[in-house]
């Protein structure tokens, strides 16, 4: 971990960290100050062990922030440049956006939505799924956003607990050239669900639907509506969304997110984290679905007045050129991406995008799962041409926006691949061994959040015990993330894996994501995932399944050696496993984390049981083609 990066913007603010230190409640006092409130708040932070609720008093709306302060200056600008799967091409200016949000906040109102009713929206990447998010919330109705990719089972749970009486979808959504058909998923979703009143339709891809009594098409409520509809003032912790997390380790949990305190997090972070300017255009690949498709994509960026991308489909439809296309032709400066998809275009050759003018990038995020240290070199290298920081970012549902990251936007600070650096101003996050007491540098520990701040969830929707026991209850007032880390002698932090999904081996504690770069820096390798299983004699063992790139020959057998060499030399003889499978596929959510949880369980060769019942019902044929190549391996090499 020798290597550092002395790259930075030239942006220095070092007074920033002395405040944050100094006093992190006048901190965020000041930072909300950058947000338009229709009347300001009494109390800056009330702190009732674990519920914090920020700028008490305080009036204000996102919608509100998003697009009618920029009317004045911005209203010709672009906000939204849509790229439809298909090629298709739409243009938003802020001024389009406000028009289009008032109308359909109109449209709500006249569905009969309230201030605090919940509204579900199943739509694809289309402007429309922002519209009516921040529709949504000029009224004061509570989102609850459910990725296209979800099937009827998961909707159904997700819209009888939200308990939404208006439920947005449209005819379908393109997803590989296909056709997704996400109105007749959302009949079966709600069928005897009386509490929704109406179903709203965008008609995305003109297939056929059957439209019952309850079915509005978008384009005919829309034609009716007015176009003013000024936005309420609303106490700064009313609750602007329900977002379930992905569900990587579990039963998803209704991660609740208020107003003022949320926008303040997410306006100070895109600000220094991407070092947003009046020029740029930005381009964040995640789905609206997940959390960082709320923040980045939709609110961030829009608060800021940003120019940015936004993209329907997959990322290498119809081929793996897609994304860099993409960024040439909007001519984008900032690139914000996963570390999955970023080993998938890697498995595919620098040729690809190397041909295509990615000049005018300036600067490089990641976010989701740690970021292998070969995967970020080559990011930097081959995609940032050695000139763009690489920005990455750690948070989660819960955090509501980033806690960790290099923020070139506010100070220069050297980059070490694979670490995220420091955390934001104004949170005290330290890594902690079991019994809570700071480990020393260098030792891995658990990850905790020492303080409030401003983007956290207000609780777990409609479960308080659930949100006390799972972030609150491991150790006494610290913000529980469940993620393991280490603290370098510079202070930097490395995020390991998940806390439970730790190797504990012979007595020593290895993290998933330690081991997964090691095998990942051979050159041959594109992808992996290791997790650990019970052994009679050893307690447990490491299996490692291990995806190689795009027209590898050597043969496996070398392969194997090489790897374990490598981990030898790199990490230790302690980390060798058992086992190395080669496979083409892992099994991943559609966020594109890897599912532990289910390779352990084969590994373990237990039943894995109904995979329709994973969360992700599109990705279950591509999961049980990955379990079966994964046993059958396992049958071959026993
Ligand atoms: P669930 O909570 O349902 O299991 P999830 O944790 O995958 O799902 P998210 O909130 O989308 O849902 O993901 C947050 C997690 O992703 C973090 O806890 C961490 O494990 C991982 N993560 C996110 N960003 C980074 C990063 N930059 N480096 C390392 N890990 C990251
Ligand atoms: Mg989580």
């Amino acid at each position: 971990m020798s290597d550092t990066y002395n790259i930075g913007l030239g942006n220095n603010e070092p007074d920033t960290r002395i405040k944050a230190d100094s006093d992190f409640v006048s901190f965020w006092d000041d930072q909300a100050k950058n947000l338009f409130w229709f009347s300001p708040w009494e109390k800056t932070l009330d702190w009732q062990p674990p519920f914090a609720r920020w700028f008490v008093g305080g009036t204000i709306n996102a919608s509100y922030n998003a697009l009618d302060v920029h009317q004045d200056s911005k209203s010709q600008k672009p906000a939204i440049l849509w790229e439809g799967e298909n090629g298709d091409s739409r243009i938003l200016t802020y001024e389009q956006m406000l028009t289009e949000v008032q109308k359909f906040s109109n449209v709500l109102k006249s569905l009969g939505v309230e201030k605090g009713d919940r509204v579900t929206l199943y739509l694809p990447m289309i402007p429309e799924l922002p519209i009516a998010m921040l529709a949504c919330a000029r009224i004061g109705a509570t989102h609850t956003v459910i990725f296209s990719g979800f099937s009827a089972t998961s909707i159904r749970d997700r819209v009888y607990d939200s308990k939404s009486k208006v439920v947005v979808t449209a005819d379908g959504g393109y997803r590989r050239g296909k056709i997704v058909k996400l109105k007749e998923v959302v009949d079966e979703a709600i069928e005897g669900f009386d509490f929704v009143k109406n179903v709203v339709v965008v008609e995305r891809t003109k297939n056929e639907i059957q439209m019952s009594s309850k079915d509005k098409l978008w384009i005919d409520l829309m034609n009716n509506a007015s176009d003013n509809c000024p936005a309420e003032k609303l106490d700064s912790t009313h609750p602007l969304y329900i977002l379930y997390t992905s569900g990587t380790t579990g039963k998803p949990k209704g991660v609740l997110h208020g107003t003022g305190g949320y926008l303040t997090h997410l306006n100070s972070t895109f600000k220094w984290a991407f070092d947003i300017k009046d020029s740029d255009v930005f381009f964040c690949t995640a789905d609206i679905g997940w959390v960082t498709g709320h923040s980045y994509v939709v609110y961030a960026p829009l608060l800021h007045g940003a120019t940015e991308i936004m993209y329907e489909g997959a990322p290498d439809f119809p081929d793996a050129s897609r994304m860099w296309d993409i960024l040439q032709k909007y001519k984008a400066t900032i690139f914000y991406t996963t570390p999955t998809a970023l080993r998938m275009f890697m498995k595919f050759g620098d040729e690809i995008p190397n041909s295509f003018d990615l000049s005018k990038l300036r600067l490089l995020g990641t976010v989701g799962e740690p970021i292998n240290p070969e995967v970020w070199r080559w990011y930097y290298k081959t995609i940032g041409k050695e000139k763009c920081p690489i920005i990455d970012t750690w948070w989660q549902t819960e955090t509501g926006g980033m806690l960790i990251s290099p923020l070139p936007g506010l100070e220069t600070i050297p980059l070490k691949p694979g670490s995220g650096t420091l955390p934001i101003p104004g949170v005290n996050i330290t890594v902690v061994d079991e019994n809570g007491k700071d480990v020393e540098p260098n030792t891995k520990g658990y990850l905790v959040v020492k303080n409030p701040w401003p983007g956290m969830l207000l609780t777990l929707w409609g479960d308080d015990e659930k949100y006390k026991t799972v972030y609150w209850s491991k150790y006494e007032n610290c913000y529980y993330p469940g993620d393991y880390a280490l603290k370098d002698s510079d202070g930097y932090l490395w995020l390991l894996g998940r806390a439970d999904d730790v190797l504990k081996v012979a007595g020593h504690r290895i993290g998933t994501a330690e081991l997964e770069s090691c095998i990942v820096s051979h050159d041959d390798v594109a992808e992996s995932a290791v997790c650990g299983i019970p052994d009679e004699v050893k307690g447990e063992v490491i299996i490692a399944f291990v995806v190689l790139k795009e027209g590898v020959i050597t043969s496996t057998n070398v392969l194997e050696k090489e790897i374990v060499e490598k981990i030898r030399t790199d990490i230790g003889a302690i980390a060798t496993p058992k086992q190395i499978y080669f496979v083409s596929k892992l099994p991943k959510t559609r966020s594109g984390k890897i599912m532990r949880r289910l390779l352990k369980a084969i590994g373990n060769n237990e039943k894995i049981g109904d995979v329709s019942t994973l969360e992700d019902g599109a990705a279950v044929t591509e999961v049980q083609t990955a379990f079966d190549e994964i046993q059958k391996s396992i049958k071959d090499s026993n």
